[in-house]
């Protein structure tokens, strides 16, 4: 299977690429590896790709919103599937940044969805978000839920990307399956985000910034379970769908700090903050669909999925002294 991968230098686009080539297939990875987090990160998951000796990998380092680039890739190759990652992810980030969200995350969706239509592709996945549930939908969150209140220009994005899916499925007959992914961790994982942080931070014995009380809730996913969900959604083709990827159970952010400190073996040193705008105070996936049509099963405890992660930055640490988050 020929597979268009967007954010292959990315968090979960470089783990997805490295199922997709160990098992045969044929990638075209196309990301701009840019400078949200420390590009050696992204660098060192394109290394790790291109030492896989099966499947083959094809390199576009550019920019989805560069219309002619992108049209010059779909007309060098053709696709079975697109299987579309990148985006600007951060709720933060996209609460200083909401115009280049919107292009990032909007227009280059659209780019792909006008080019996968006009060149037949038979299947999209691409990658949504918990957040689009915003603060008033009732857990455990389930797909048919009206998510028409996001609170952040991210979460605005993601919605916005699942319509126009759902538009060209209707104009167009597009196949298209929207994956709300919740919180993922995990090694190689986004240094922005808390797991990474914290794990960061508590290892080198520095505060950590502790948003709130430390009672919201999140439903953490492990990076395998992750991907188990997206190839799954590249080989069952689906006229439109969305369809939540969650770890399976819920934690609160106090619970994910004492993980991290068990298995770093050190306290946290806590700076206390005020809740941030635009984060919500609970996630939690209803999965019946995602077991249904997916047969998705997460596998990975929040203690086990954090006991790998401390493992694989203890590696990653000796390997880039002095990381840094880039945020
Ligand atoms: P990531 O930032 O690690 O990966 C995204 C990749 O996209 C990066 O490598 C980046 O360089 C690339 N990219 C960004 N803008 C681009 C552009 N204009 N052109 C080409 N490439 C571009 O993020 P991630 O955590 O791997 O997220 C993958 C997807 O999953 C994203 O769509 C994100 O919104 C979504 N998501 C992630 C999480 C999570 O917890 N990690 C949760 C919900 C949804």
């Amino acid at each position: 299977m020929k597979v268009l991968l967007t954010g292959g230098a990315g968090f979960v686009g470089g783990h997805t690429c490295e199922v997709l080539l160990k098992r045969g297939d044929e990638v075209v990875l196309l990301d701009n590896v840019n400078d949200y987090y420390d590009q050696r990160l992204k660098e060192h998951t394109l290394d790790i790709l291109r030492s896989v000796p099966t499947g083959k990998l094809t390199e576009y380092l550019i920019d989805l919103r560069d219309l002619d680039a992108v049209t010059k890739v779909f007309e060098e190759h053709k696709f079975d599937v697109i299987c579309h990652l990148a985006a600007q992810a951060g709720v933060r980030h996209s609460i200083q940044h909401a115009i280049s969200n919107v292009q990032t995350n909007i227009l280059a969706t659209v780019h792909l969805l006008e080019l996968s239509r006009k060149h037949n592709v038979p299947n999209f996945v691409m990658a949504s978000s918990s957040s689009v549930y915003g603060k008033s939908s009732t857990p455990p969150f389930s797909e048919d839920q009206l998510c028409n209140k996001p609170i952040s220009p991210y979460a605005a994005t993601k919605r916005s990307c699942e319509l126009f899916a759902h538009t060209y499925h209707h104009l167009y007959n597009q196949n298209v399956t929207c994956l709300r992914f919740f919180t993922v961790y995990g090694p190689r994982g986004r240094p922005d985000m808390a797991a990474y942080k914290f794990i960061d931070r508590i290892y080198h014995d520095r505060a950590i910034d502790k948003y709130g009380d430390g009672s919201a809730i999140r439903e953490f996913t492990y990076i395998s379970d992750i991907v188990d969900g997206v190839i799954a959604a590249i080989d069952n083709p689906r006229p439109y769908e969305i369809v939540n990827l969650g770890g399976g159970a819920t934690h609160t952010l106090n619970e994910l700090i004492s993980t991290i400190e068990k298995h770093c073996g050190k306290k946290a040193l806590i700076n206390q903050m005020p809740d941030q705008p635009g984060d919500v105070p609970l996630t939690s996936a209803d999965q019946k669909r995602a077991q249904a049509i997916l047969n998705f099963h997460p596998k990975v405890s929040l203690d086990d999925g954090i006991r790998q992660t401390v493992h694989w930055y203890l590696m990653y640490q000796k390997l880039n002294k002095g990381l840094t988050n880039g945020v």
